[in-house]
């Protein structure tokens, strides 16, 4: 019996792979892996391994979930590596949960990898902190899931003025988005950025306001959107004189070397 590794890709840049993630790609007899782990991320796999695309296309399921928990735990009999590579972080929003819980009602021997998850990638390219501690004190991580063809939106009693929320699979509704916050409280003027395709080079970072999401049009997948006052865009304040001080000048509580 072989061993699984529950392996987080990060947002698709391999340079956003951790260490331990590419050592274990590197020698992997079989991979299955999702419609998010980029063509990049997946030539640093071992060219032995055997690749298996377990993906999502246009909503369009290629195995169910159930076929994929049992594809893992057939694999651990067969292969002395087997990696069920996933975007971002395996346990956020990844279904990691059931296969968990198949690997260990089989007595499969397992090991979660963490990985870069969107939020994080999409803060970076953003060049904002989630918990900037002036203006946040709680990250919240959710989805605007759909039932029944409605965003339903549960979270969002938690938000308080000083919450950050970071909305996995936004959709294309924006506006729809837009309205529920607005409904449940939100400040109009309350920043947003959308992040599409973090840390891929077809990156795009858009800001808007909540009461703006409704004209948000456009936005390739995957995206992420990020909503608090830690998402205000970079205000560029710094004139070619001010950079000249900067450089020739003294760093305020520099040590004065003498002698
Ligand atoms: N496990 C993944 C999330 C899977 S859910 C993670 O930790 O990131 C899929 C959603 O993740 C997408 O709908 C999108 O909201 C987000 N996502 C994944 N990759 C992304 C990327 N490179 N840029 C922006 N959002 C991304």
């Amino acid at each position: 019996m072989g061993r699984v590794y529950l392996v987080g890709a990060g947002p698709g840049d391999p340079e956003l792979l951790t260490v331990k993630a590419a050592r274990i790609l590197a020698s992997a007899d079989i991979v299955l892996h999702d419609a998010l782990v980029t063509p990049e991320i997946l030539r640093t796999v071992s060219p032995k391994a055997q690749m298996v695309d377990v993906g999502k296309r246009c909503g369009h399921k290629l195995l169910t979930q159930d076929e994929i928990n049992a594809y893992l735990v057939h694999a651990a009999a067969h292969y002395e590596i087997t990696v069920r590579l996933k975007g971002g972080d395996p346990s956020i929003f990844g279904r990691a949960g059931e296969e968990i819980e198949a690997l260990r009602e089989a007595g499969v021997d397992f090991e979660i990898v963490p990985g870069i998850t969107s939020a994080l990638a999409a803060a970076a390219a953003a060049r904002v902190s989630l918990t900037d501690r002036r203006f946040a004190s709680q990250v919240l991580f959710t989805t605007a899931h759909r039932r029944s063809g409605a965003i339903s939106l549960d979270w969002t009693r938690a938000i308080t003025p000083n919450t950050t929320v970071a909305v996995y699979m936004p959709g294309t509704a924006y506006a729809e988005l837009g309205n529920t916050l607005l409904s449940s409280g939100l400040d109009p003027q309350t920043p947003c950025v959308i992040v599409a395709c973090a840390g891929r080079k077809s990156q795009q970072v858009r800001w808007t306001k909540v009461a703006g999401l409704e004209k948000l049009t456009g936005i390739p997948a995957p995206a992420l959107l990020i909503v608090g006052k830690v998402a205000r865009p970079e205000v560029k304040t710094i004139t070619a004189d001010m950079w000249q001080q900067l450089r020739t000048g003294v760093l305020p509580n520099q040590p004065q070397i003498t002698g």
